[in-house]
């Protein structure tokens, strides 16, 4: 039998374990054209919180009694379509389930990707996958990141914000200092990342900080978070800095929206450039991406990292981790042997 996780009602403020259940079925049989995967790992983002409101957005929302969608990596298991084998192994949006039938045929998340030989699986999921993805665009697109920045990040040991900071320093960036929840993710960024310097939100105070590690104000802000992180880096950019939107997590699970940031006027006085982006609009230059990606990883000058949980009945709560800020680096959960 199939089991897949199905969305049971729509979450109000915080997301629930019990917004999901859990729903059997038989393995489906693949028609012409089609393949049957077996998931091997689910990938885990905060957006996917967004994606179950009812609300416009750039996808439709998962509908109630729909497989949660999902990014996952797996293995073709059968095969009715001629340019995939049983053995390959494909990342796409497979969803929260065991087995997932596929066509191959790209949705507005992309399509299926063949892991390429020699990469780990789960890499595809993480620093090659649309995290990854997202902060070499957000980086190099978006906040045009050049030699002589100044740049502070915020979700900085997370999966998106750990790659960001990090390209940020390969970039030639003067100086990039990561924000990030708690002292082990701090020595992590510090210690592992090559990061100069690293602010715990949680118990510093984070306006004495910024100042103190940017005299002359931050030239790049990446943003995941929003709220009053965006808020209190807004007082410290530099003139004629940039800001690149790229989340706002601080707010994903809150019932009565906050207002926005007091410090608005800053971007006035200060001749920001404020930019949003969604990784969507990118994805005919992926290969590119992946390639810059991998190069930095294969010459190990960039290091990601993975938190693994097990266990398909474990993926609610796994979802949960994100917003508990439990994960370093990308949220996977192990469901099958590759
Ligand atoms: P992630 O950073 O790996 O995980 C989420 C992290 O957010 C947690 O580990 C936690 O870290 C932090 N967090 C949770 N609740 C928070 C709160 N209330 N205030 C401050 N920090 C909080 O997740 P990700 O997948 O890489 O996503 C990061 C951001 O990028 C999200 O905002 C996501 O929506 C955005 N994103 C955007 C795009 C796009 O196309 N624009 C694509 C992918 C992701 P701490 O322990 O440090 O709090």
């Amino acid at each position: 039998m199939n089991e897949q996780w199905c969305l049971r009602s729509r979450p109000v403020g915080m997301v629930k374990e019990s917004d999901f259940e859990l729903v059997q079925e038989p393995v489906p049989e693949p028609g012409d054209g089609e393949m049957v995967v077996r998931n091997c790992y689910l990938a885990f983002e905060p957006a996917m919180r967004g994606w179950l409101d009812d609300v416009p957005s750039y996808l439709p929302p998962v509908g109630i009694g729909e497989v949660m969608r999902a990014s996952t990596v797996g293995k073709v298991i059968e095969s009715n379509h001629p340019d995939y084998a049983v053995g390959d192994m494909v990342s796409g949006m497979l969803g929260w389930q065991k087995y997932a039938l596929a066509s191959g045929t790209p949705g507005p998340m992309g399509g299926l990707t063949k892991v390429p030989e020699g990469v780990a699986p789960e890499l595809m999921l993480s620093a090659l996958g649309g995290t990854g993805l997202t902060a070499y665009f957000g980086m190099v697109d978006i906040g045009e990141i050049r030699e002589g920045d100044t740049v502070l990040v915020s979700g900085a040991a997370g999966a998106t914000g750990s790659v960001a900071a990090q390209i940020a320093r390969l970039k030639g960036a003067a100086k990039v200092v990561g924000i990030a929840g708690g002292p082990a993710k701090c020595k992590w960024l510090v210690e592992e990342a090559g990061l100069d310097a690293a602010i715990d939100y949680k118990s510093e105070d984070i306006a004495a900080r910024i100042r103190q590690e940017f005299p002359d104000g931050v030239s790049l802000f990446y943003d995941n978070v929003g709220g009053e992180i965006l808020n209190t880096t807004l007082l410290r950019m530099a003139n004629f800095g940039r800001v690149v939107l790229c989340g706002g997590i601080s707010s994903y699970n809150e019932e009565e929206l906050p207002p926005g940031p007091a410090n608005y006027m800053q971007i006035v006085i200060r001749r920001l450039t404020v930019k949003g982006f969604i990784l969507i609009d990118h994805f005919a230059r992926a290969g590119e991406a992946i390639g810059a990606l991998l190069g930095w990883i294969n010459a190990g000058e960039l290091v990601h990292a993975e938190d693994i949980q097990e266990g398909f009945e474990n993926t609610p709560k796994t979802f949960l981790r994100l917003f508990e800020g439990q994960n370093l680096g990308k949220q996977l959960l192990k469901i099958a042997d590759p």
